[in-house]
């Protein structure tokens, strides 16, 4: 199997009881989310719509479905019905299309604000600023924000990604005094999870670790 299962129990290791790994297995085989799912992880992300579907739909129920890539407000419907937790929402229009699929599935679905804390302009999300008034989420009854979701730059400064995630857990801190439900900060991939974990992430998200590197 092309699973690095020496790799899987060491980062498992490096957790606490209040952090989550997801097993991030975008452009990954079924066989490889079957072995590390045998090795008992149950979180899975996926970046891709028409893919998750695809693999959610030939592999066990019991795995939570984390989607973290940027999600268009026309493909939503195709995984209100199973989601687990919405990673990237970076708009009030595409929270308000996932509240309405969610109704439509007799669902409440979780969701991340994904916050741009990154030096590159591509990245997507809210600016640190944008965030200071939540209260429109008082009325989609149906969505649960329960956190937020970033991306440090992709850089070998290691104190630049740090501040990144220092200014992410600061501003999660604050916001959570006004919406108590918030729980998650999900922050950390292969190259920087241990700077994230030491700042304060609740929920890494690890692709080439766990299944090698992608074309
Ligand atoms: C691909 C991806 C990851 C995992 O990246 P690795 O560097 O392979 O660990 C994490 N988060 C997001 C949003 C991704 O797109």
């Amino acid at each position: 199997m092309s699973v690095n299962k020496i790799s899987y129990q060491n980062i498992i290791g490096q957790l606490n009881n209040k952090t989550t790994l997801v097993a991030v297995s975008k452009i990954k085989p079924i066989e490889d989310i079957l072995a590390l799912y045998n090795l008992g992880q149950k979180d899975f992300g996926e970046n891709y719509v028409q893919e998750l579907v695809d693999k959610q739909s030939q592999l066990p129920t019991a795995i939570r479905w984390h989607f973290i890539g940027h999600l268009q407000s026309n493909k939503v419907k195709y995984i209100a019905p199973f989601v687990h937790l919405i990673h990237g929402v970076d708009s009030f229009k595409l929270l308000q299309e996932i509240n309405k699929q969610a109704a439509k599935n007799n669902r409440i679905i979780k969701c991340l604000l994904q916050v741009h804390i990154a030096q590159e302009t591509t990245k997507f999300g809210f600016g640190l600023n944008e965030l200071n008034d939540l209260s429109m989420l008082q009325n989609l009854p149906n969505i649960q924000v329960v956190g937020l979701m970033a991306m440090a730059s992709f850089s070998e400064d290691k104190q630049l990604v740090r501040n990144e995630f220092k200014q992410l857990k600061k501003l999660f801190d604050t916001l959570k005094i006004a919406q108590p439900q918030f729980s998650i900060l999900s922050m950390g991939m292969s190259d920087d999870y241990t700077i994230a974990l030491e700042e304060g992430s609740t929920m890494i998200r690890i692709g080439s670790l766990l299944f090698g590197k992608r074309n």
